[in-house]
């Protein structure tokens, strides 16, 4: 079973994590099996930027929860986080001492809402770890090669973020295009985490992954995920 590693979670022995292409199957039941964890978590994503914290898995059927949400956090050893793209950007997330992991789902309306920031400050105040002692790895996304956006979206950055211009580019014919990956680790960098890898392969650009803007509706979605050893 093929996933993708990150230079810096694979040499950290208390977690295992990966993030899939296409190759991989979308069942998360074998995917659990393999990596010997009890369940992979997972949520209903609505491009929010709501952080669940998964702390009892024991109800949870088919390994899904049953919350909305975009981004999880959870302390519990030998179950799985995951989330699922095709194009978004996933995110993992581990602290130094492996006490405490998230996976995160971010769109561009994720993004809007800062969803890896509030992932970093629920982490801080309900576990009481600084975003310094973080480790982040962005995940295969569409990149800015590829993904152009309206104008009216291209706005909504605009108005909220003052540093819009790191991100967000206008070609020559006046399209917009959008470095979502590079947004979300400018968003890591202001809530305080140090050590953030972005692997850097776009989706679409790359017919191994599922690409919602090169499949359109319907596209499956792949797998990233992250777990606490037991
Ligand atoms: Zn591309």
């Amino acid at each position: 079973m093929y996933f993708i590693q990150s230079a810096k979670l694979s040499v950290i022995e208390g977690i295992v994590h990966g993030f899939a292409d296409r190759s991989v199957c979308a069942d998360p039941i074998e995917v659990a099996r393999h990596f010997k964890l009890s369940k992979i978590a997972q949520l209903k994503q609505v491009h929010s930027g709501d952080v669940i914290i998964v702390e009892n898995v024991e109800n949870m059927e088919n390994h899904y929860a049953l919350s909305e949400g975009d981004a999880l956090v959870t302390e519990l050893r030998g179950v799985g986080i995951g989330i699922r793209t095709a194009d978004c950007v996933p995110i993992l997330l581990v602290d130094d001492r492996q006490s405490v992991i998230a996976a995160i789902h971010g769109g561009w309306r994720g993004t809007l809402s800062e969803i890896a920031m509030n992932t970093v400050s629920l982490i801080e105040s309900k576990y009481g770890i600084s975003p310094s002692k973080l480790t982040a790895v962005i995940g295969p996304s569409i990149e800015k090669c590829c993904y152009e956006i309206g104008e009216d979206v291209a706005s909504l950055f605009e108005e909220k973020f003052q540093n819009f211009d790191q991100y967000l580019f206008k070609s020559n014919e006046s399209k917009y295009f959008l470095d979502l990956s590079l947004a979300n680790k400018l968003g890591l960098q202001k809530a305080g985490v140090p050590d953030i890898e972005v692997i850097d392969i776009c989706t679409k650009c790359n017919d191994s992954f599922y690409s919602y803007r090169r499949e359109g509706k319907g596209v499956n979605t792949q797998l990233s995920f992250i777990a606490l050893k037991q």
